[in-house]
């Protein structure tokens, strides 16, 4: 496949703590506008795999590319410029801020970042901070967050959260979408609204990599599967076939 057709590929990464080997040689490849899920037992390395490919870990060795350039050891917020966009286990919003200025505060200024290098440039006649506005606006509505804008993000409801959380990961407009257990709390009716929403962003060309142990979740969203047990990838491919592997049962259940 050519370098367009693969969004990442994270080659024989090795990542150690001291003496632990959270991840021992993973490998896999994935192709642009794809649904991924990366499954395992807890401490099996999903959020270390996560932290190497979004810059927050250096693998100790091996490295990881984004549409065939090598990325590995690059700062979290220069992968954030090249397209990566995470949200993390733990809600992380700004608790003090309305929904809406949460999501400003993701759009994605530095794509932009030629304008800022001539200063005086007069911004309100260009109608940059208008159009700033105005995607906040899609990005509210698009995310069926319109008639809470104005709340605060801890007075919502744990699902409503989460949904924050991904509107502003989209904010920045990213290529390569990180979820690290977007279902984690969520009611039935708020997991088939994720889903939903999770499949739109797939569909408008995002390729997305989601953590989850909601299996019923990760079986009719991923296109296709990644186990990990160990910090090794035990199993890689469709749902239905990586479910009745029989490494991944005996993973499970000795789980
Ligand atoms: P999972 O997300 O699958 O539950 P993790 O990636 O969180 O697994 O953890 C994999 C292993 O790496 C665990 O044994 C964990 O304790 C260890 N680990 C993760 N991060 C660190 C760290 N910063 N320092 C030391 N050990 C870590």
């Amino acid at each position: 496949a050519s370098s367009e057709e693969v969004a990442l590929e994270v080659r024989e990464v090795t990542k150690r703590f001291k003496g632990l080997v959270a991840l021992d040689r993973v490998s896999l490849t994935v192709p642009t506008g794809e649904i991924r899920g990366i499954v395992g037992p807890n401490g099996s390395g999903k959020t270390t795999l996560f932290n190497v490919i979004s810059g927050f870990y250096d693998p100790t060795q091996g490295s990881v590319l984004l549409g065939g350039r090598d990325v590995t050891g690059l700062a979290p917020y220069r992968l954030s410029q090249r397209g990566v966009a995470r949200t993390f286990q733990n809600l992380r919003l700004f608790e003090d801020l309305s929904v809406r200025e949460n999501i400003l505060l993701g759009l994605d200024r530095t794509r932009t970042s030629w304008i800022w290098r001539y200063p005086g440039l007069p911004w309100k006649v260009l109608g940059y901070e208008r159009a700033l506005h105005r995607r906040a606006e899609e990005l509210i509505e698009r995310f069926g967050l319109t008639e809470v804008a104005d709340a605060e993000p801890r007075s919502l409801p744990y699902g409503i959260q989460r949904r924050i959380e991904l509107a502003r990961a989209m904010a920045m407009s990213p290529s390569l979408l990180l979820l690290d257990e977007p279902a984690a709390g969520m009611n039935g009716e708020e997991v088939r609204r994720l889903a939903e929403i999770v499949r739109s962003i797939r569909d408008s060309g995002v390729t997305v990599i989601i953590i989850e142990h909601n299996m019923g979740l990760v079986m009719s969203l991923c296109d296709q599967v990644t186990v990990l047990s160990s910090g090794k990838v035990i199993a890689d491919g469709q749902p239905a076939d990586v479910a009745v592997h029989p490494d991944v049962v005996a993973a499970y259940l000795g789980d």
